[in-house]
């Protein structure tokens, strides 16, 4: 993508992070990010912020606060009080400036309208679903032409007691938009889906000092599978048909989850046709960037690379975490276990990704031992090992098998199983042919 059609994206970005980046800085990251690591754009946009965070304070401080119904916002508001009911509300851990913090994020609503929202420094602030609270010293900013409420530092929450609120109808049903499961990916709010039910399990839970079953399990059609979560029970069972209306996107690490809210409708459908062999999910580098994340995906691709962390390693015999020089992050000073492990970059020639390969599949692709790691790092040092490795692998074309996650620098594959390509394995007769022919 050229500058050209990167400009609305560059200018969204400038006003969420101000000074915190340089413009020139701004298109090196927006060309590492699209033209290198081939992310979706929204991908993109969130690692960017993530990485230089957005101010979250405001540029000047008024005397009073104004008060303002949400559809008198304009998105330029330094120090407004709102009286809203918590629509929706999420409580997560985000990385601002390579600290990890908590916030909490959803959407607030009254008679007016909806807006979404963001408590920077929450503390002990729970916000429940469907109370009303008097939101005090908010700022807010436009993202996407739309207002976004912020409640920074000098922001408070109180529970504005006996206050109900309706809001209208309208304003709170998001249009649920039909969609393949295939196709499903990170930020599109309310999906309705027709799949069959691969697999479904309940799990007792304890929320909020409450005794929740979840149901979660998995559902695939024609173009793919996705794991889904139900709050309540739907009875879904394995190896109906259902179409499942309402239902929502939260993504974890990328990876895309279809969850049943209190919204979601299911009904049962007739079975549909060319559910796909959910053993094999098999995807491009290009279709892995846009979706973010999956499971069980398969891809084929060229070693390009074989990366620092490759080759021996050593892990804490008590958590199992990789370990450097004898020191486990967790458990201090410990006498590591030896274990062979590949870092490697695949490119499938319409991107590339990371990937991350065990033991078991590191033997098999090097024909590397460890055993004969440990004789080899035993004479020329562990070093060596990695090296070794590289030099049988560079170049191959293998095909892995794993789950795909995103986080800052793109998409990664956790490899759970891996194998030479077939038409690897003729590249190599010939060129071994074309050796015998030319000793002849
Ligand atoms: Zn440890």
């Amino acid at each position: 993508m050229d500058r050209n059609e990167l400009t609305p994206t560059f200018e969204e970005l400038k006003r969420v992070l101000g000074d915190s980046i340089t413009d020139e800085q701004l298109w090196i990251e927006l060309d590492k990010y699209l033209n290198e690591y081939h992310t979706a754009i929204e991908t993109a946009k969130r690692g960017i912020i993530r990485k230089y965070g957005g101010s979250d304070t405001p540029t000047f401080v008024t005397g009073n606060s104004i008060v303002k119904k949400i559809s008198e916002l304009t998105g330029s508001e330094a120090s407004v009080d709102i009286t809203a009911k918590a629509v929706f509300v999420d409580r997560k851990d985000i990385t601002v400036k390579g600290q990890m913090k908590t916030i909490i994020s959803g959407i607030i609503g009254d008679e007016t309208g909806t807006a979404s929202f963001t408590v920077w420094e929450p503390g002990s602030v729970e916000l429940a679903k469907g109370s009303v609270y008097n939101f005090r010293n908010c700022y807010c900013k436009t993202w996407n032409d739309k207002v976004q409420i912020n409640i920074g530092s000098r922001g408070r929450i109180e529970p504005a007691e006996g206050v109900s609120m309706d809001l209208p109808d309208r304003q709170i049903s998001v249009v649920s938009q039909e969609c393949k499961i295939g196709s499903i990916k990170d930020g599109m709010g309310n999906v309705t889906v027709t799949g069959k039910i691969v697999s479904v399990e309940s799990r007792d839970i304890v929320a909020r000092g409450e005794q929740k079953t979840v149901f979660s399990g998995i559902i695939a059609d024609d173009t793919g599978k996705v794991q889904f979560s139900a709050w309540s029970d739907f009875s879904l069972k394995e190896g109906e048909t259902v179409c499942i209306k309402n239902a929502y996107i939260r993504s974890w690490k990328g990876i895309p989850q279809l969850n049943m809210g209190d919204r979601c409708e299911i009904s049962r459908v007739d079975e549909i046709a060319g559910i796909i062999d959910t053993s094999c999910n098999r995807k491009t580098v290009e279709e892995i960037s846009k979706i973010g994340g999956g499971l069980d995906i398969t891809l084929e691709g060229f070693i390009v690379d074989v990366r620092q962390g490759s080759g021996m390693i050593r892990r804490c015999p008590q958590c199992n975490r990789s370990i450097l020089n004898g020191v486990c992050t967790a458990h201090g000073e410990v006498t590591g276990v030896a274990d062979l492990r590949l870092k490697v970059i695949l490119d499938d020639g319409t991107g590339s990704i990371g990937a991350i390969i065990n033991r078991a599949d590191t033997e098999k692709l090097t024909g590397v031992t460890l055993q004969a790691a440990e004789g080899l790092a035993s004479i020329k040092g562990e070093g060596a090992v990695g090296r070794e490795m590289a030099s049988k692998i560079m170049m191959k074309k293998i095909e892995v098998t794993g789950n795909v996650m995103s986080d800052d620098y793109g998409p990664s594959i956790i490899v759970k199983s891996a194998k030479k390509s077939d038409t690897d394995v003729i590249a190599e007769a010939e060129a071994l042919l074309k050796e015998v022919e030319a000793s002849i």
